[in-house]
């Protein structure tokens, strides 16, 4: 194990270091790659930390693999399987290094597609209409970190738009205001959510176009004949 110490790395047990690095180094120099822990275990190494079940799976975006019983069914209730270390975790100059060469994990970059619901996070554009892609929120020059929280999906347009030159607070706040109220609540609401979330109609718009051509006039006609059906129907006898 002593060769493979090329870069130093601090030990599990110092306080000073971040939990997600501290599990990942109780994982590699606790638990050891091809073996089992429980949950358990894994809580009693970290009592002070209620979130460390999140940290362990933080390391997986890291190529840190670990499986569950849900991958490897001989694993008894509680029980979970390191399978093997991924990125050093530990070394901020490695990762980013790392990182400005590949770009997020394909793992990453699913869970950042999924929460944003495979739309751009500025237009709403969606997957299949534009090229989705993801940008760091904080660039990783500027020490942004590669996790969930420090990307976002965009589209070419707004990240195009998004780098030349960003919008002034005030203008955005003045035109903040002359929204209805209607429109200032459901903003909120998207504040909140962090994405504009896409309505029913719309996702069935964005299928529908998607849609060869066959298909896309034989259901046109289908809803068509479905609406002067219904609207038929509607009307006073
Ligand atoms: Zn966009």
């Amino acid at each position: 194990m002593a060769e493979r110490e090329v870069v130093r790395s601090p030990k599990w047990t110092d306080q000073e270091i971040g939990t997600k690095v501290r599990v990942a180094l109780w994982l590699r120099d606790v638990v050891g790659e091809g073996h089992i822990f429980t949950k358990a275990q894994l809580r009693d190494a970290f009592p002070d930390y209620a979130q460390v079940d999140r940290r362990l799976r933080d390391l997986r975006e890291h190529g840190w693999e670990i499986e569950t019983r849900l991958t490897r069914v001989s694993l008894k209730q509680d029980e979970l399987f390191f399978v093997r270390a991924g990125e050093p975790v530990w070394d901020p100059a490695t990762r980013a290094a790392r990182v400005a060469r590949r770009g997020p994990s394909a793992r990453l970059r699913r869970i950042v597609l999924e929460r944003d619901g495979h739309a751009c996070v500025r237009c709403g554009s969606q997957a299949g209409a534009v090229t989705l892609s993801l940008a760091y929120v904080v660039p990783i020059s500027q020490g942004g970190t590669v996790d969930t929280d420090n990307l976002i999906t965009l589209c070419a347009k707004c990240n195009a738009d998004r780098t030349s030159q960003p919008p002034g607070e005030e203008e955005v706040w003045l035109r903040m205001q002359r929204l209805s109220p209607g429109e200032q609540s459901r903003l909120l609401a998207w504040m909140a959510l962090d994405r504009r979330p896409v309505s029913a109609v719309e996702e069935v718009w964005q299928l529908y176009r998607a849609a060869p051509i066959n298909q896309k006039n034989s259901l046109k006609e289908l809803l068509a004949h479905a609406v002067s059906a219904r609207d038929e129907g509607d009307e006073p006898v």
